[in-house]
């Protein structure tokens, strides 16, 4: 018999019932370090006073009253974004799903608006993942996300990761309307893209007249120690889509675009009943409030570093459970030697949160206020998690 909850997800025999800071609470009382902060939401980490405060609030204030009303957090928080950003305008969406639907919309208005609707088609890189919609599966276009799911929504190109004389060959045809990257892919098993690549890429776009689309669901919002990724390359999108951290775990995402990319979304060609509602909006201020913020970026990227040179030590002293490390600043991936959900359990018998990602990884995307003790923590439950694995 089919279950009650429709059975998509397979889940770990793990029920969460509270959760402080870096810590959750397991229904039997167990006290399990979370290095997963619910697959890079939790930001600030569970049960964060500022945000709890902030929800709270606005709850006995205000929920909802749709975009047809002015709504003041709303306002409060695009204008946040704006300054903080390359971003000219923002339109605030539920998750990372709807972002992707809304970029892909956009681009192909902004075509259509200017007289070229031929020109309609979106590179996207293999590895990739935009979110379980019908655009985003077709972006992705991996078949264990497509399979069955035909007929997909045409019009994307896939290119591999790194073949820069197609990309270059493909962004110079006349239908290409924009190109859709993660600057770190996440779900594709934690791939940093080079700075020289992001350069190169906003070259060509500048050249073709490409629009430059970033996915930041999983790598933004001060995840790779800066306020979003494609800072550190020194570039900026046309378009970019936002979700997971920016609400701290409250459902809440986002599209930012310049003024020009943004041209074609007048009144009418899109809206959302939920998307920026008062609650959102309000945790994502609280969240905004603190990330945006210098001091709090260095402190991610120091304790980056602490928790970098720890797994560096880990993977030299344990080459059969883990083959490399990599990634940016809170957002890391160890290479595994033996299956990365044997480690994944392992680590729960440890006590310890870690989840798995594509090309045999775990990542490692804590809150990003972790305390230095956490880190150590941290370390020290991933070395038994090791241990016991090469005992076995
Ligand atoms: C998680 C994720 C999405 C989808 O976000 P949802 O909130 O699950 O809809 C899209 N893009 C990237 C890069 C993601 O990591």
């Amino acid at each position: 018999m089919i279950p009650a909850v429709l059975p998509t997800y397979s889940r770990a025999p793990l029920t969460f019932v509270k959760g402080e800071g870096s810590w959750l609470i397991e229904a039997d009382g167990r006290r399990f370090l979370d290095m997963g902060a619910g697959i890079a939401v939790n930001v600030l980490g569970h049960a964060n006073p500022a945000l709890v405060t902030a929800l709270t609030d606005q709850a006995s204030a205000l929920w909802h009253t749709s975009n047809l009303y002015h709504i003041p957090q709303q306002q409060t928080l695009a204008e946040r974004l704006v300054e903080a950003t390359f971003a000219d305008t923002v339109f605030f969406t539920n998750s990372g799903t709807e972002s992707c639907e809304l970029a892909v919309k956009m681009v192909r208005k902004y075509w259509s608006d200017k007289g070229q609707p031929e020109r309609h088609k979106i590179i996207a890189f293999t590895g990739s993942f935009h979110g379980r919609s019908s655009a985003g599966i077709a972006a992705a276009g991996s078949e264990k996300m497509t399979a069955g799911f035909g007929p997909l929504l045409p019009g994307f190109i896939h290119l591999a990761v790194g073949d820069h004389d197609a990309l270059e060959a493909a962004m110079r045809a006349p239908d290409v309307a924009g190109v859709l990257m993660e600057p770190v892919q996440g779900e594709g098993g934690i791939i940093p893209i080079p700075d020289a690549c992001l350069k190169g890429l906003r070259d060509l776009c500048d050249e073709t007249g490409v629009l430059m689309m970033l996915d930041e669901v999983q790598c933004g919002m001060g995840r790779t120690g800066k306020l979003f990724a494609h800072e550190w390359a020194g570039v900026t999108p046309d378009i970019m889509m936002v979700a997971k951290g920016i609400g701290g775990g409250f459902p809440l995402g986002a599209v930012l675009a310049t003024e020009n990319a943004a041209s074609g979304m007048t009144a009418g060609t899109h809206g959302s009943t939920y998307g920026g509602n008062p609650l959102g909006c309000a945790v994502g201020n609280a969240v905004m409030e603190t990330v945006a913020d210098d001091a709090f970026l260095a402190e991610v990227n120091r304790k980056a570093a602490l928790l970098r040179q720890g797994l560096e030590a880990l993977v030299a002293t344990h080459p059969s459970v883990f083959e490399t490390v990599r990634g940016a600043g809170l957002m890391i991936g160890l290479k595994c030697a033996v299956s990365n959900m044997d480690v994944v359990n392992a680590a729960y018998a440890a006590e310890l949160i870690v989840i798995p990602g594509g090309d045999n990884v775990v990542r490692l995307l804590p809150a990003l206020n972790l305390t230095d003790a956490d880190i150590s923590e941290a370390l020290t439950r991933l070395e038994a998690t090791a241990t016991a694995l090469s005992a076995a």
